[in-house]
């Protein structure tokens, strides 16, 4: 479908609700349509657009005419802190456009404080409802991490996964390393859930919209075989 942004906007905002106008037009978002926006509507559009992804049925928009629409001003609706994994792109996985999403990515998404100011900027500044934390499935940073993997700066990152490996008990003498699948899924499962508490925990500006019902952070895996994000 493709979109015509400049003439449906403001008829389509007055007269439909943000959910329904953006699942028929399949625009990017502006500034009305953003804050007529809930943090629950902001995540079942992230979920609507990964069950056409896992559908393959993924929309036909037209970046071109996207670009051109944003090009005075960007309105994302949500916010997500994925991995730097090339299967796990939260654009492609969540089937949106140019505009649609605020994205942070860093090797086993974890927060840090570069990461926590671009969040309140997204969420306090410009209006964004949600906040994602996704781990992915086969992640390599937390396999890496699991195995005790050195290398440059790459050491420091992967001690971030740390205190999640510590976290997931196993029965004496099982497999902790990468080659033990179920544990490395309760590892990535348990750190997308500490990042989102280490999240909230660090940033009160993010806390206190949360706090008044304006945003809300939720923890996801992205399972990089079907392509099926679960949310925690
Ligand atoms: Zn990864």
């Amino acid at each position: 479908m493709k979109i015509q942004v400049a003439s449906l906007i403001a008829a389509a905002v007055m007269a439909v609700s943000p959910l329904a106008w953006a699942d028929d037009h399949y625009k990017t978002f502006d500034q009305a349509a953003q804050a007529a926006l809930t943090p629950d509507q902001a995540l079942s559009l992230l979920k609507e657009g990964n069950a056409r992804f896992v559908a393959g049925e993924s929309i036909d928009r037209d970046l071109i005419e996207q670009q051109k629409a944003t090009s005075s001003g960007q309105f994302p609706f949500a916010v997500v802190l994925s991995c730097l994994d090339s299967r796990s792109a939260p654009e492609v996985v969540f089937d949106q456009g140019v505009g649609d999403l605020f994205v942070g990515r860093v090797a086993g998404n974890v927060v840090d404080t570069n990461l926590l100011g671009s969040f309140e900027f997204a969420t306090a500044a410009a209006g964004s409802k949600l906040i994602v934390v996704m781990g992915h499935t086969a992640c390599g940073a937390v396999k890496g991490a699991c195995d005790g993997v050195e290398l440059g700066n790459l050491t420091a990152l992967l001690d971030e996964i740390e205190p999640a490996i510590d976290a997931v008990s196993t029965p004496v003498g099982a497999d902790r390393s990468s080659a033990n699948t179920a544990f490395v899924n309760d590892v990535i499962e348990t750190n997308v859930r500490m990042q989102v508490n280490e999240l909230l925990r660090r940033s009160d500006v993010v806390r206190g919209l949360v706090d008044a019902g304006q945003v809300k952070v939720v923890g996801a895996v992205h399972d990089i075989s079907t392509g099926e994000v679960t949310f925690l």
